[in-house]
């Protein structure tokens, strides 16, 4: 009786152990951060020195600088030029994509002008190429009408990036708060920036395309070019609804998605529905590559004046928080609090091995060295 009695109590000890054991061993804790692989696949490296690298290394991770042709960054050929450099002192770490411009779009010599330029990026060992929101919201035709992203005059350069199995990041739309008024909006960081920023705010400039318009156009170009490579920046700006993005990825199979800058959309809809965005990321785990926009900028003219520059310990220290805050939601259940939408956030506790496939392999997987 006494020998049953003991062989129940170590029974019933591993009972109570097995469920506590488990989560210990299939999810990564806080302390783990800097240990595992990582790969910030949508970052801005816009000056040459070793800062970045230097937080990326610190923090283990790889990094992909993805050039734009955006007016507030540096000219595309001194992105290039320091895209170069910064690849030359790290090559293992440091990843970029080119992109190319829209000057003279529709020309007889654009497409061979622009592949050439992609075809020399390659050799300099560029991985991918992106187009932006400039394509859909900005630069017009000869009538004075908007390019959208699947006018025929894109398919020469669209059938090179195919043919070489090169990607294609691409940033289109808004998210869409763009298009609400500020009051609506779900979250402070899209509610200030287009607070400070009415000349982008869509809601005040219905002559503009709507949003619904800019996907319908973006779901026909990825129809259209079903060999493409397709990365879908910033959740494919299908940010608000992870169903939604859901369909956009069945529909898809050759798209993926960053989740650049909209890590707050998302702990928006997991306070709302925890078990159904954990699910999403669950089901998508080959689909999703962590991404978060961090962009290192050349100094202002205040910031050089200061002795020494101001700037470099602000941008580690801001790099390597926003780094652990996202690795606390998606790897661990701990919970933070998100100014960005006045609330706690719960941590996903996803498991490591979708962990592993999001913040490593899924962008190995799609962003390999191309053969010049
Ligand atoms: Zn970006």
């Amino acid at each position: 009786m006494r020998q049953t009695l003991k062989s129940w109590l170590v029974l019933g000890c591993l009972l109570v152990l097995a469920p506590l054991a488990r989560p210990a061993a299939t999810t990564y804790a806080d302390a783990d951060f800097a240990q595992v692989r990582k790969f910030d696949a949508h970052v801005h490296a816009n000056v040459e020195d070793d800062v970045f690298l230097k937080v990326a290394r610190q923090d283990g991770f790889e990094i992909l600088s993805i050039n734009v042709d955006y007016p507030d960054f540096p000219p595309l050929n001194v992105q290039a030029r320091i895209a170069h450099a910064l690849q030359a002192a790290d090559p293992e770490r440091f990843h970029f994509a080119t992109t190319f411009s829209m000057k003279g779009f529709g020309d007889a010599g654009w497409t061979a002008r622009t592949n050439r330029r992609i075809d020399a990026e390659i050799r300099n060992g560029a991985v991918a190429v992106k187009v932006w929101k400039n394509i859909g919201m900005v630069e017009k035709n000869r009538a004075g009408q908007l390019i959208m992203l699947d006018d025929p005059g894109f398919d020469g350069v669209m059938a090179h990036l195919e043919a070489r199995r090169v990607p294609l990041i691409a940033h289109q739309g808004e998210p869409k708060n763009c298009w609400l008024p500020l009051e609506a909006m779900t979250t402070e960081n899209d509610r200030s920036y287009f607070r400070d920023h009415p000349e982008y705010h869509m809601y005040l400039h219905p002559e503009q395309p709507r949003y619904e318009t800019l996907m319908a156009v973006r779901d026909r170009f990825v129809a259209h070019h079903p060999a493409l490579i397709f990365v879908g920046a910033h959740m494919a700006s299908l940010e608000w609804s992870v169903d939604t993005l859901a369909v956009f990825l069945d529909t898809y199979p050759n798209a993926v998605v960053d989740l650049a800058a909209r890590m707050t959309q998302v702990q928006y809809q997991s306070n709302a529905d925890y078990e159904k965005v954990r699910q999403f990321f669950i089901r998508y785990q080959d689909r999703i590559l962590y991404g978060t926009d961090l962009t290192e900028e050349p100094p202002t003219a205040i910031e050089r004046a200061q002795n020494p520059p101001m700037q470099s310990g602000e941008f580690q220290r801001e790099a390597d928080s926003f780094w652990r805050s996202d690795w606390t939601y998606l790897a661990t259940s701990g919970v933070q609090h998100v100014d960005a939408i006045k609330a706690d956030s719960l941590g996903l506790a996803l498991p490591k091995s979708v962990i592993d496939k999001i913040y490593y392999s899924n962008a190995k997987r799609i962003f390999k060295r191309i053969q010049p």
